[in-house]
């Protein structure tokens, strides 16, 4: 559809947004509202209140330092009533371009009196320009009313999508209503037209406070739908996976003995009872979808080494596919050596491999000749077949996007997938997330550990963390540094790893060999590296978070986190992970600078926890979801209106009515309609593929 007021340049931005046709418009939320219903004059402001004005720009100026943008801008104001009004902004040099005497423009603030020379002020007003040329002009749309306002995007302000979305409600037809008319009526919900009406333009007699806090009627209704279609989608696509063709693993005496044959220890009733889990799994004709959850150090991958073996004993082979280098090769030292005791060929493919290593593992994999293929993204590349893949083990996999999942999971004729996980996710995004898998936890640790003990030291102090590092290394003991990637930016933290490495083995500990591993090594340097750590030849390793996730080296005892306050908690509480494997006590040592009041109760929830769900729900109250599991991979699905952290209450209601919807659908018609709607719209909005 064409939409009047938008040309490529605006197209553009918007498409910057995620905004690419006029649905997606109609489904962009204001992030706030404003009620300019009650407009003033000047004349009629009390001081104290918060108001709404409407005035022209008299007199703009830029005053104070010589650096502009450190400079205080006063713009003068008055309107019909004659009085005046001081608009200030600190830091406002970059407003002598935006406000311009002659302007009319909105202001919203407080209302300030100076009591010496009696004149009304505002601090910071939120402001908006009406007599702007562009034809967004319709006075009524902007004041006179409680108004949206919607984040820009680029230049499109909240201003022009006022105007965009009046005119595209104008002159769109209602569009029909696809929730459940009896979920509608129960529920009280407008229907959908209205609430798509009242989320950009409430009704006169709105609530102001429910708008703000996303629980109008129509924003409630449009939230709920959202979580409603996705519990159904998720649970629609759990019924078809279930009913799948799959491979019914044979598991008898035989296996039983191959497994034992293989452990090294003897597995914890946790683990005993998560195996039994998946091998009744692997045993039905119907594919495995199930997620492993386990807090760092719990024993995951050892369950997927006994799961492996049913798959290989089963002449069918194994994939683990692991998010970074390291992890992957961390993951093949540690399978190899236990397949290796059954005769079975484990190898390593990675994205660093020469093409010519990669195409003969290729070749050995499709023969059939290797049995477990251990790798990065690599192993995801289309031309990597196996002759009969069995069982697909993804670690880690909030670092991979769905679509990767998928892709993986199609290399095999319908094979049984393991998903593990060591970030132990909150109740409600496991449900958002993996509301498609079955879920298996571990929930105890292996026998002999001690708690972690945790510390915080500010920079100023590091000596003593330095004199503590040699305590423990003369000990026998080995230590891990650890820096954050910044930004996804591994260089710099590799130039901070790389001169602490520096420091430390040239000036701090000349007597000890000192090893450092960052993302932008070869793969097989890596691997030398790590390996050397593991050998206990390297005493301290110095690293970026390229270590964050599964590496197994019992010995060491101390994890040093350098910029602590920059890391986030479930992240700190992975990389604390890598240590108390062993029977000694082990440490981590949060280093950082001075911290404010927040930053400081985010370490000390660290310091006074070594639960990873009580730390995992602290982080996602602190950062929100998209930080918590790193925006870009997330996987997660983009919500348009719910957000998971603020409507979890919806969220727990759309599931329950998802789930009663699926069960007892009020008609054959009804639910007929439904998976209609989801498969329309399902792919588009959540990433996802087919469905019913
Ligand atoms: P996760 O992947 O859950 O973080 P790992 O599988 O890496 O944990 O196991 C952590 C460490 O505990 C490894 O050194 C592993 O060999 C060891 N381990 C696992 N299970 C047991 C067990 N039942 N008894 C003793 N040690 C175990
Ligand atoms: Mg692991």
């Amino acid at each position: 559809m064409y939409v009047k007021g938008v040309g490529p340049a605006r197209a553009k931005m918007l498409e910057a947004k995620g905004l690419s046709v006029v649905e997606d418009l109609l489904y962009y939320p204001p992030f706030r509202y404003e009620d300019r219903s009650n407009v003033k004059t000047i004349a009629q402001l009390a001081p104290g209140e918060m108001a709404t004005v409407i005035a022209e720009v008299r007199s703009a100026r830029l005053s104070g330092l010589r650096r502009k943008n450190l400079g205080l801008f006063e713009a003068g104001f008055s309107d019909a009533s004659r009085a005046t009004l001081l608009g200030k902004w600190f830091h406002g040099g970059y407003l002598t371009s935006v406000i311009e005497p002659g302007q009319r423009v909105a202001l919203y603030g407080k209302v300030e009196l100076d009591s010496y020379t009696g004149e009304l002020s505002m601090l910071h007003p939120e402001f908006e320009i009406l007599s702007a040329e562009d034809g967004e002009g319709d006075a009524a749309l902007h004041t006179g009313r409680i108004v949206p306002v919607h984040e820009a995007a680029g230049k499109v302000t909240a201003r022009v999508f006022r105007g965009l979305l009046h005119r595209v409600l104008e002159a769109l037809e209602p569009v029909p209503d696809p929730l459940p008319g009896d979920i509608v009526r129960r529920m009280k919900f407008p229907d959908l037209w209205s609430a798509i009406r009242h989320l950009h333009f409430p009704p006169p007699e709105a609530d102001l406070r429910l708008l703000n806090a996303f629980r109008s009627p129509a924003q409630t209704r449009l939230i709920f739908e959202e979580f409603f279609w996705l519990q159904c989608g998720l649970s629609l696509k759990r019924q078809r996976a279930r009913g799948a063709a799959g491979i019914a693993f044979e598991l008898n005496g035989r296996v039983r003995e191959r497994i034992k044959q293989m452990l090294p220890f003897k597995p914890t009733a946790a683990q005993k009872r998560v195996l039994a889990e998946i091998a009744r799994d692997m045993a039905s004709p119907h594919p495995m979808n199930r997620l492993l959850q386990g807090d760092v150090g719990s024993g995951k991958t050892l369950v997927a080494a006994e799961a492996a073996v049913i798959a290989l004993e089963n002449h069918c082979q194994v994939a683990v596919l692991a998010p970074t280098e390291i992890l992957a090769a961390q993951h093949y030292l540690y399978l190899r050596k236990l397949f290796e005791k059954l005769g079975y060929v484990t190898v390593l493919l990675t994205g660093s491999m020469t093409a010519r290593e990669k195409a003969q593992f290729k070749k050995l994999l499709a023969e059939g000749l290797v049995h477990v293929a251990v790798g990065t993204h690599a192993l995801l590349e289309e031309d990597v077949g196996f002759k009969r893949l069995g069982l697909a083990v993804v670690d880690e996999q909030h670092r991979f996007g769905v679509m990767q999942r998928l892709r993986f999971i199609r290399k095999g004729v319908q094979p049984d997938v393991l998903v593990m996980t060591a970030t132990p996710i909150p109740r409600t995004l496991a449900l958002t997330l993996y509301g498609d898998l079955d879920t298996s936890v571990i929930d105890e640790l292996p026998p002999g550990r001690k708690p972690i003990i945790t510390r915080h030291v500010t920079e100023d102090r590091i000596e003593q963390v330095y004199s503590f590092l040699q305590r423990e290394v003369q000990a026998g003991r080995q230590a891990y540094v650890v820096y954050p990637v910044i930004e996804e930016s591994e260089t710099q933290a590799m130039k901070a790893a790389q001169q602490m490495h520096r420091h430390l083995s040239e000036t701090v500990f000349p007597g000890f060999r000192v090893g450092l591993l960052h993302g932008r090594l070869p793969a097989d340097e890596k691997e030398k590296v790590m390996e050397s750590f593991k050998q206990g030849e390297t005493q301290i390793l110095v690293s970026t978070t390229v270590i964050e996730v599964g590496v197994d080296v019992p010995n060491a005892t101390v994890m040093v986190i350098e910029q602590a306050e920059r890391f986030g908690l479930a992240q700190m509480h992975q990389l604390r992970g890598r240590v108390g494997r062993g029977a000694a006590q082990s440490y981590c040592v949060l280093v950082t600078g001075k911290l404010n009041e927040a930053g400081r109760e985010r370490i000390r929830t660290l310091v006074e926890s070594n639960d990873g769900f009580h730390i995992a729900e602290m982080d996602l109250k602190l950062r929100g979801p998209g930080e918590f599991f790193g925006t870009r991979q997330s996987g997660l699905p983009a919500m348009r209106i719910a957000n998971i952290l603020r409507d979890q209450e919806i969220l727990e209601l759309a599931r329950r009515e998802a789930a009663a919807f699926l069960a007892h659908p009020p008609s054959e018609e009804a639910l007929r309609q439904a998976t209609d709607y989801l498969r329309g719209h399902w792919q588009r909005r959540y990433g996802l593929v087919t469905v019913g």
